[in-house]
């Protein structure tokens, strides 16, 4: 093995922490507590799993969470209800709706129905819209997260060939989108795309966002390249990501491991993005590079 191994584990402790500075240092200047509110419908185990660690990681760095279990049979209605309420509430400064929804809910419906100016999940088409016109909005989390990795890791990115292997609307799509800001050269891969190998094979940089256990293979990979693997894969062997990481490592520069890679930064940027919301709410100014 050659590759450094990218730690997203101690990095997003490192940025939760200096959120957590940034919280109090917006309670000691007379502001309200940054909120956020996490609505769980059903039992998934997955989603509580991530549901209670997001509510863990808001309490610790200072925020206020409110969280709202609803049972699995619960009508589109009633959680239309309950976002209206969260939209109007001045102490919720984030609102996330932890998917999947049960099939007699229309997630879209739903996500739409967020104020896009409280959608830290970013999933909102206006904070989509931003995001491809260059204005200020939420950036979806977990994309964010792999370019911050990637510019600790490159420091500038401009000029680079980027793959992005995966075109869903809440990694791949916005993932092209920040590494075009970042002035790459971006190429999106997905199910359709012919000469995966080859395509891959160009980048200086590999973010994979699939859902296919190890699918990218070693050989694929430009001696030197970064590797970003988002995928998490629950197998029999435990968490995979989507890149065959042992043969990957032995010719990136660097690479993400999964789990303890992109996944720790998700709930990170999550608070990120609460915190800029709340600030943007309460008139108070943020030093974002700081961030
Ligand atoms: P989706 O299933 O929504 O999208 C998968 C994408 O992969 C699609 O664009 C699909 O192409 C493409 N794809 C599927 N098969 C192939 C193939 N054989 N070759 C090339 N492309 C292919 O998944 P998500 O984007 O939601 O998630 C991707 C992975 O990231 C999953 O493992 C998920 O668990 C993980 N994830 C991790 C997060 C984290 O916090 N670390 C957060 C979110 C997701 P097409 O569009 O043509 O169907």
């Amino acid at each position: 093995m050659s590759a450094q191994i990218i730690d997203g584990k101690a990095f997003a402790a490192a940025l939760r922490g200096r959120i957590a500075t940034k919280v109090a240092a917006l309670r000691d200047a007379g502001g309200r507590a940054p909120g956020l509110a996490v609505v769980l419908v059903g039992e998934d185990p997955a989603s509580a799993v991530y549901v209670r660690n997001k509510h863990k990681a808001t309490i610790a760095a200072g925020m206020a969470s409110f969280e709202y279990r609803l049972p699995a049979d619960t009508e589109q209605d009633e959680l239309l209800t309950l976002v209206a309420s969260l939209n109007a509430d001045p102490a919720v400064d984030g609102i996330l709706v932890q998917l999947p929804l049960p099939p007699q809910i229309d997630a879209d419906t739903v996500l739409m129905a967020i104020d896009p100016d409280k959608d830290v999940d970013g999933f909102h088409p206006v904070n989509a819209g931003r995001l491809a016109t260059g204005l200020p909005g939420f950036v979806p989390c977990t994309p964010y997260g792999c370019v911050m990795l990637l510019k600790d890791q490159l420091g500038d990115l401009a000029g680079l060939d980027a793959v992005v292997i995966g075109r869903s609307n809440i990694v791949g799509k916005p993932m092209a989108q920040l590494l075009i800001a970042e002035s790459c050269t971006v190429t999106v891969a997905h199910s359709k795309t012919r000469d995966l190998p080859g395509i891959v094979h160009r980048a200086d940089i590999v973010v994979a966002a699939v859902g296919r256990p190890e699918m990218i293979k070693g050989e694929w990979i430009k001696p030197g390249a970064v590797v970003i693997d988002v995928g998490i894969n629950r197998t029999d062997d435990g968490l995979i990501g989507d890149v065959d990481f042992n043969g990957a490592a032995s010719v990136a520069s660097a690479i993400t491991p999964v789990p303890g890679g992109v996944g720790p930064m998700t709930i990170a940027c999550l608070l990120r993005n609460t915190l800029i919301s709340a600030s943007r709410r309460q008139g108070v100014a943020l030093d974002l590079a700081e961030l």
